[in-house]
């Protein structure tokens, strides 16, 4: 580490200076805003790729710029005057899209690599970028008792084919500007992050908002089945976005480099989720497995003692509770005519 983000180590962020969210019409991004004007803070600028209309969140007061950042430039002009970036904008999705995408989830590699040079150009002081689970090695995760993962596991690299390769390949460029460059990096690995304000239809939506929305067409169109991709058996851990967004500030506000696990270490099956969520709608549907359908690494869990150790964090809203207010979000969105405008947005190019 060197002596410019020693410096940083510990301090409160000073809610005068400029914090730029990219990806902030997206999911994660949307709620990180939203959060960061609850906390009083006065200078946010929030960027992404999709048009103004087209965002999850959108907050007054805030300078929201729509604009490419695998563009070199707009990444500059994203960057300017910054004293932190909080980058989560990619081109992602859930394991439909990322098994089918690997190019397009590749070249999202642009929008870190300029957008470090560019907080590099303008002096930023802190950079988060959000990693992802994906980055551990496959065959750690090939049974449904999966050992939780810890940091060190996504070394020997064998991270997931294209996404994971891009995240892990970032992680890294993220370490070197922070050693050559003193830029104080932040790079949390979010584990299947969930809740409303999230994508939930269009192919880029991931487990828990797919199996809301199927729960609930299955009522609302009467079929009374579900369909289910693999077997049911493939484990999981999910976060609600709450405890994600909380892990963020915690994470932003210390002096942790290093990437760090920011998940659940709830696991389920994916008939476990389909359990919960037909319970809280009231209902028990047919299920048929569609087993060549992706269903990624059989089991994967996140193990918390760094976070914990480090920042205080564990989760604290169970699976049941965030289930049910996701699902009574999506549930709004399907039956209000407010259908999911983000899922007919950013298709990629
Ligand atoms: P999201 O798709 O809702 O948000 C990403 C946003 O980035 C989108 O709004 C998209 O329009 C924007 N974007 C894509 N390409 C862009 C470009 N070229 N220029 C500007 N904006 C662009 O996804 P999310 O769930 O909010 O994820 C945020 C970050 O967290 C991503 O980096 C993702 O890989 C990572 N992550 C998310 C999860 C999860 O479970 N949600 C898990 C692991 C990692």
């Amino acid at each position: 580490m060197t002596a410019a983000s020693e410096e940083r180590c510990g301090v409160d962020m000073d809610r005068n200076e400029l914090v730029v969210v990219t990806g902030g019409g997206g999911f994660i991004g949307g709620h990180v805003v939203s959060e960061l004007l609850a906390r009083g803070f006065g200078r946010v600028r929030a960027v992404d790729i999709k048009p103004l209309g087209r965002w999850y969140q959108q907050h007054d007061g805030v300078e929201n710029v729509s604009a490419d950042l695998r563009d070199a430039d707009s990444c500059q002009s994203a960057a300017a005057g910054a004293a932190t970036i909080v980058n989560l904008a990619a081109d992602m999705g859930g394991m439909g899209f990322i098994e089918t995408h690997k190019a397009d989830c590749m070249v999202s590699v642009l929008i870190n690599t300029h957008l470090l040079i560019a907080a590099r150009d303008a002096g930023v002081g802190t950079f988060l970028f959000g990693s992802s689970a994906c980055v551990y090695a496959a065959d750690k995760q090939t049974d449904t008792e999966v050992t939780a993962l810890r940091e060190q596991d996504a070394y020997p690299a064998m991270p997931e084919d294209g996404y994971g390769w891009e995240k892990l390949f970032s992680e890294r460029m993220c370490r070197h500007f922070m050693e050559d460059y003193g830029i104080s990096v932040r790079v949390p690995r979010f584990h299947n992050v969930y809740g409303p304000f999230g994508t939930y239809d269009g192919g880029r939506e991931k487990a828990p908002a797919a199996v809301c929305r199927k729960v609930i067409q299955a009522q609302l169109d009467g079929s009374n089945a579900i369909e289910i991709w693999g077997d049911g058996k493939q484990t999981r851990s999910f976060t609600y976005i709450d405890d994600t967004i909380e892990g963020i500030f915690r994470l932003l506000e210390s002096d942790v480099s290093e990437p760090i696990n920011l998940g659940s270490s709830q696991l389920v099956t994916i008939n476990g989720l389909v359990d919960i969520v037909e319970g809280i709608a009231g209902v028990q549907l047919d299920r048929n497995y569609l087993t060549s359908a992706p269903q990624g690494v059989r089991g994967r869990n996140s193990d918390n003692t760094l976070i914990l150790d480090r920042l205080g964090w564990a989760p604290s809203i169970s699976l049941e509770d965030g289930l049910a207010k996701t699902y009574a979000w999506i549930y709004e969105q399907m039956t209000s005519g407010a259908r999911d405008e983000a899922a007919l947005a950013f298709q990629g190019t």
